[in-house]
Parts: C-alpha cells; structure tokens; sequence
C-alpha cells in the first residue's frame, strides 16, 4: 500500500533489463514471524540493455545484509527495491533478508495457509521474498535449500539432496521468478509415475494435508492424461523428474503454474463423490490440465512483460478447452464455454472495464488476469485456427515451440510465426490484440434467381480510451438447410475484412434457411432479425450443434423479452420446440440439460440494455420465474419421465456420459419442484449418495423457497469440511429470494465459521450475493452496500481478492439512474478511504471514469 498515487506502467515504455541473471541459490530458515531468507545471485550486464542502472525490485522486505562479490555494500532503499553500484563485468549478489509469513495476509510471496508455508509469485510476489530483478523476461536457473522443522520441504526442480529438517532442489530450466514456488508442512502424498514418449521416469505427487488423504485420485489421473494429451496433440513432453501439485487452502485465484511444483486452490485438487459435483471434476480435470500445459506455454516459452500475459493464458485456455473437448463432448463444451465467455467476457468489454486482450497500461498488474485476457485471448487463438486451418496451426505451433523455447516472447513473435508458417499476413488480424469491444455483425440478406446472398457488416463501439475502431478479420462460419430441413450448403468460413461485405451462394432450388456463426467462430455479437419459425426451424434441423442450442437460446431470450414488454404469456411455439427437444432421444443428455436450461438474469439485463432498454433485475427475476413454471407445467408428465430414465447405474463415475444424464436428472427434478411443491426433491436430497444429487435436489428446493430443514441436515452432515462448506453457503445466498438475499448474506456473514480471509469463504458469501441479481440489486442499495462494505474491509488485508470482487458493479451503465447514483455513491465512498490498495484503487478509479 503506497501514499502517492502509483504511476501506471505502459507497453510502450519497455526496455530490456540492464542485468541478466545466470545463476540463482536461495537458502530459506524457515520461521513463521521472521524467516530469513539468503540469495546469491550471479549477475553479468546484458549486452541489448540501453541503460545500466541496477535495480532490484523488494517490497515488505527487511535488509539484514547485502554484499557484491563478498564486499558488505549499503543499498539505496525505497518502497519499491533498491539501487547500488555494481561493477560494469559480472558480479555475485548477496543477501539477507528477514520476512514474515503468517502475518502476510494478501496470500502473494511466502504465506502462511493452516499451518503450512506457501508461495505465489504471480505476478510480482517474488520481490516479497527477496530483492530480485522480478520482470519475467529475465530468466535463470535457481538452486533452493529449505531448512525447516516441518516433514515436507518442495521447491522447483529436482530433488537435490535432504535430511532431517532441510531439502536442496535445483531447477535446470531457466525461469523467470514469478515461476519460483515453495511448500513446507505436513502433507501426504498420492502418487503415480508417468514415463514420457522420450522415455524419461516422472514422479508424480499430489500433495494434500493427511485429513484430506484420498481425494487426490482425480487429480492425478486428469495429470496422467493431461501429460499423454500433450504428446499426442502437441508433441510436447514433459522435462523434470518430478512433477508436485500441492492443495492448499486460502489461495488467492484457480491455481499456479509453478516450475515443477504447481500450487492449487484445494477445490480444484480435492475431490470424492461425497463431497464434490460433477461440475467440480469438471473443474479439476480443466485445471490440472490447465498448469500442466503451461509447463511450455508459459514456462519453457514465457512472457517478455505482463503486458503479453494473453501469450501463455490465452493460448493455455485455448489448449486446455481442446483438451476438455477431446475428453468429454466437444458439442457441450462449446456451448459452456460460450455461455461463459457471454456472461463474463463480454460484459467486461461492453463495460467500464473493458480493455484489449493485450492492454497498453495498467496500474496493477493482478488487476488484469481477466477474462478479456484468458478468455476472449483463447478465442482469438480459435480464430486464428479456422483461419489458416489445423494444419498450419500445427505447423505454426511446432515453429513457435522450435523457435522461442527458453525464450521470454511477445504476442509479435507469436504472429510471426504463423505468418511465416503459413505465408498469411496477420496484420489486420493483430487488431484483436489492440482492440477492445465485442464486434456487432449486422446481417440481413435476398434471394433471387437461385443465388441467396449475406449483407454482413461489422461495427465495433468504443471503449475506454478507445472512440474509434477498426475492421476486423472476423469468420463467421455458415451453413445453410434447405426449407425441408436438407443441408445444402455445409460449413463454409467467411472472412470478414471490411466494414460491409455481400457474400453470394448460386444454383439454389429454393431460399436457404442460413445458419451463421456456427460453432460460435468469432466472439461476437449476431444481430439478425429472425422470425420465432425460423429459429424453431433450425432448432429442429441445424446440423451445428451449437447453433441448434444458439436457436433454442434465443428463442428463449425473445419469449423473456416479450413477457417483460407485454406481461405476454410464454409463446406456445417455444414451448412445443422445448418440449420436442427434451424428448429427442438422439441428442446427448447433457446436450438436453443445457437446451433446458434458461438464459440468465444478468445475461437477460445485457440483451435488454442492447436494445435499447433499462433492465430492471426484480421485473427480470419475476419474469424468469413465471417461465420456469410455465416450462414445468407444459411438459408436465416429461419430468417424471425423464426422472425414472436418467438414472446411473452402478458405482459413481464423473465421466461425461454419467454427468450428462444426472445434469439432465437434476434439471427434470428442479422443474417438477415447480410442480410437486419439492416433494421428490425431499426423496432425492434424503436418497442422495452424491454430492452432485445431493446440491441438485438442495437447489431444486432452494428455489422454489423450500429446504430450510434440508439446509441444516446439509450443515450438520458436513460442517467439518469446508469446501463442501463453502457450497452451502454459498447456494443459499445465490439461490435466495431476491427479498430476503441482503439479510441472508448478512446473516452468514455473523455466522461462526464465516472465515473471512479465506478467499474461497468470502467468495461464497460476498460473490454468492453479487451472483443473486435481483437481491443485489435491490432497489434500496442495501445489497450494494453490504459488497462495499466488505470490499473495503477485505481490502485493507487481502486486496487482490477484494479488487477482483469490485467488478460486480461493472454493469452500473445499463442500470436506472436510481441504482446508478447508488452504485456511484458506494464506489466513492471505497475511492475515499484512506490507505486504500493499488489494486483497489485502481479498480474504482476505471470503474468511476
Ligand atoms: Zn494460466
């Protein structure tokens, strides 16, 4: 935390580091209040530096001592590092400093979590640890000795030597420090061995704490078919002869991609059908798969600057949503990931908040793991695949991985090779890296004499700092069905380029029926008229899975428009295409689950306010409702129908074919709910031996306003163990009546075990409440207030977590001027605290502008 207002940092600003590092040696005594922590760090001048200062970034740290080439030196000093003279040849670095780990509460550098020390580096944590040049394009070698009265003591690398109370380690792989991890504590392993397509043994261990011994089998077996995914698909091995992963407890994000010692929330390792969802297996597989892959992308090839996170986290989501796909359904995966990308991704970038995949400036660097970054920087990499096709992405990967291995590259490089595979000119392409905004496609369209012709044109809105845009390369995959249902023009990508382009189909017997943006191949906005028939059409007919969901979607959304404008009853044509839909015994069930499934709330506020309306999240909440039971009532006898058939028989399997049929189970029981006032949902919840049917029937009565006594019974069951904790606090405040939401948080934020500097905790009960839109919003600002309230108290221990929850109020724009005023009014009320964080500050500050 800082006086002066910190300046941001800007892309344009990089210059290469006056020093390189070739060798690193850290030796850590490990002690709770004051561990001290000894480096000795081989510098030589880089020969491309345009300037010589040394300098090395500290934060929090106390100097005990610091030497250059055994002679005792003292240091300048400031908040940020420090500065000294060197010799102009290389030179040994020595020092010591003295931290403390279980006062360090922001959870970044060396923490403490339940008893056991943990790092995370990512981004700039390092230089709380020791001083180091803490930038990601200076990469070295680090040998690490632990000394530590605890029985295990990880850090990167290999296993060097141990004995009682110490372990060395020693990493060949040059890496930037943000890569650099350490655990001490009392763990238990579950373990595996894995040898790599160039016949290298690889230990593989998980690590928990002994109560949690026996939920890691998931975890390794997602690692083991992680590490053959990656050989297979993208001939990548793996290069260590260990790989450990580490649960730990109070985590800050997902998970870290730390070389050869990767350290996750324990939600996403810990697992047992007891006690986790299929949604959580989902999770787990997903990341593991996730930091496993960024071993090369990230690690062996990493970023030059932050300013190119989207390099590593873009391409590692893109990898690990194949994997997903390759793994479960492709079909299904898509259409989760969309939903997603939608509900966060693109109400970042129509917001105060929105920024390119590659931002130009920032104040505080965690401020931008976004889902701009990860997620539209995933689709980005999608794009460029269609464009030039699976055989030059493949090409064009393998010459990134020859040319830039060990090296610290930019989103230049990255193009460069894929101009240079594939002899495509990528620079009006690049313009997805620069650009912020969600593309809108107008698309209207003729026919005549057997040639049906698409009017397409593009438009991007400006965005913070951004008014004006640019055309983008965009491809809009189509097909197009024939009246009687017939494909007759299959997948063909169009390549948008131009502000307005006509694309022509001749020799047609008959006006097609267009099915566009297949596959969702391009993360944009369509916007077509389309009549209610005609989506009901390709909801029966489209051969493109996704778009078949896209056409149930929207008819979905319309009907909710509609009974917002006019208080109309739900359009029988969507209910009879629901209904033949569910039924249809050739789609997946999973695939079923989500047709079944209506648009959400926040997403339907995002459609209204795109037409041109003010939502108003209780109108919307009360309209969602009277579908929902206007869907169970209209296919009544479907429910208990689709209940009796979606059993699993035999021992619980959280693989997609199972998880598909009880998603579709649970969505059968949720609407019948609707019906039977929660009667079989009792049965179910009582019956459960899951906890995937466990939550389901939980949910199904929390929102139909039942469940009080099942709520306990859940309590009781599982009050010694906090991540199923964390659901039930989190389902009652997300699910609960948008009346009684606020009080419903507060109270659980009074209850003994709301833990509240447990990142996953707070994000049950805060996150949970900024989840409910309608008690969020409601109209008297008591749910704004509560957020704010906790994000200023959370802010002056944690402020990563706190900053990152403040975006719940990114969507004040599309509000009423009343809400808006209360929103303004809470995000200046944070803007005006004294001591505020960078990141917090940060975060109001764009939110406000
Ligand atoms: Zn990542």
């Amino acid at each position: 935390m800082k006086d002066a207002a910190p300046q941001p940092v800007r892309l344009s600003d990089y210059t290469p580091p006056a020093f390189l590092v070739d060798k690193v040696e850290l030796t850590f005594h490990l002690h709770p209040t004051a561990t001290r922590v000894l480096s000795k760090i081989a510098f030589r001048p880089n020969p491309a530096a345009v300037e010589r200062r040394f300098f090395l970034h500290g934060e929090g740290l106390d100097l005990v001592s610091a030497q250059i080439d055994g002679t005792p030196v003292t240091p300048d000093i400031t908040p940020e590092g420090l500065t000294c003279t060197v010799p102009d040849a290389p030179f040994t670095w020595q020092a010591e400093v003295r931290i403390s780990p279980e006062t360090n509460t922001a959870l970044e550098g060396l923490y403490m979590s339940n008893g056991m020390y943990c790092t995370q580096c990512e981004a700039e944590g390092f230089r709380k640890i020791t001083y180091y040049p803490d930038r990601p394009d200076v990469m070295a070698p680090f040998t690490v000795r632990i000394e530590g009265d605890l029985p295990v003591l990880l850090s990167n690398g290999n296993p060097a030597a141990q004995g009682a109370g110490w372990a060395e380690w020693h990493d060949p792989w040059p890496k930037p420090a943000y890569l650099f991890a350490l655990v001490a504590g009392e763990l238990v392993a579950t373990s595996g061995r894995f040898t790599t397509c160039e016949g290298r043994a690889v230990d593989l261990n998980i690590w928990v704490r002994p109560a949690d011994q026996g939920k890691a089998d998931y975890a390794l077996d997602a690692l083991i078919r992680s590490m053959k995914w990656d050989e297979r698909v993208y001939g990548r091995a793996y290069d260590l002869d260990v790989f450990n992963i580490v649960a730990v407890d109070d985590f800050n994000m997902g998970a870290m991609e730390n070389k050869g010692l990767n350290i996750f929330n324990a939600r996403y390792v810990l697992a047992s059908p007891e006690t986790a969802t299929d949604r959580d297996y989902e999770n787990i597989e997903r990341i593991i798969a996730h930091e496993y892959f960024h071993n090369w992308t990230g690690n062996r090839i990493t970023c030059r600057d932050w300013f190119q996170l989207c390099l590593k986290e873009g391409l590692t989501v893109f990898r690990d949503q194949q994997f997903a796909g390759d793994a479960r359904s492709h079909a299904v995966k898509r259409i989760e990931d969309v939903i997603a990308l939608r509900a966060r991704q693109f109400r970042e970038d129509g917001g105060p908040l929105a920024h390119p995949v590659r931002p130009e400036s920032y104040t505080e660097i965690n401020n931008f793991y976004t889902a701009t970054v990860y997620e539209k920087g995933a689709e980005v990499i999608g794009m460029l695949r269609r464009l030039v096709g699976p055989e030059g992405y493949d090409k064009a990967l393998a010459l990134y991985f020859d040319r830039h291995d060990g090296e610290a590259a930019t989103i230049e490089d990255w193009l460069k090779v894929f101009e240079d595979a594939t002899g495509r000119d990528l620079t009006q392409f690049k313009r997805w890296y620069s650009q912020a905004g969600t593309p809108r496609l107008h698309v209207t369209d003729d026919f005549k004499d057997g040639t049906y012709t698409l009017h397409v044109e593009q438009e991007t809105p400006p965005t913070p700092g951004q008014p004006e845009k640019h055309p983008q390369v965009i491809p809009l995959a189509v097909g197009l069905l024939s009246p009687n249902g017939d494909e007759v023009v299959p997948t063909t990508v169009l390549e948008l380029t131009e502000e307005a382009q006509n694309f022509a189909f001749e020799g047609l017997g008959a006006r097609p029926v267009p099915s566009l943006l297949r596959g969702f191949s391009a993360p944009v906005i369509l916007d077509r008229e389309t009549s209610a028939e005609e989506r009901a059409f390709l909801l029966a007919h489209d051969t493109d899975p996704f778009n078949k969901w896209e056409a149930g979607r929207a008819l979905a959304r319309d009907v909710l428009v509609a009974m917002l404008a006019e208080n109309a009853a739900p359009a029988p044509a969507y209910l009879d295409a629901l209904a033949a839909m569910a039924r249809d015994e050739a789609l997946d069930p999973a695939f079923r689950a989500l047709a079944l499934r209506l648009p959400g709330e926040d997403q339907l506020a995002e459609d209204l306010h795109s037409r041109g309306q003010t939502p108003d999240p209780l109108a919307i909440h009360a309209a969602r409702e009277r579908l929902k039971t206007a869907v169970a009532a209209h296919l009544g006898a479907l429910w208990p129908q689709l209940y009796d058939q979606m059993t699993c028989p035999g021992a619980y399997s959280p693989g997609a074919a199972d998880a598909g049929r009880r998603a579709l189970r649970l969505t059968a029981l949720a609407y019948l709910a609707r019906l039977d006032r929660g009667a079989r949902a009792r049965t179910h919840f009582a019956a459960a031996d899951n906890m995937t049917d466990e939550i389901g029937a939980l949910s199904a009565l929390l929102e139909i306003g039942a469940g009080r006594d099942e709520l306990d019974r859940f309590a009781r069951r599982w009050r010694d163990d906090r991540l199923v904790m964390d659901k039930w606090f989190a389902l009652q405040v997300s699910l609960a009546h948008p009346e009684t939401a606020v009080d419903t948080a507060r109270r659980l934020t009074e209850h003994p075990d709301f833990n509240w500097k447990n990142p996953n905790r707070f994000r049950a009960v805060i996150g949970g409440l900024t989840m409910n839109a309608a008690g969020f919003h409601d109209g008297s600002g008591a749910g704004y207030r509560l957020v704010a309230d906790w994000l200023i108290r959370l802010d002056a221990v944690n402020p990563q977590t706190a900053a990152r929850m403040s975006t719940a109020f990114e969507t004040w724009p599309r509000l009423d001027r009343a809400r808006q005023a209360l929103i303004r009014a809470e995000l200046n009320r944070i803007a005006a605290r004294e001591g505020l964080s960078r990141d917090m500050a940060e975060m109001v500050g764009r939110l406000l502008s």
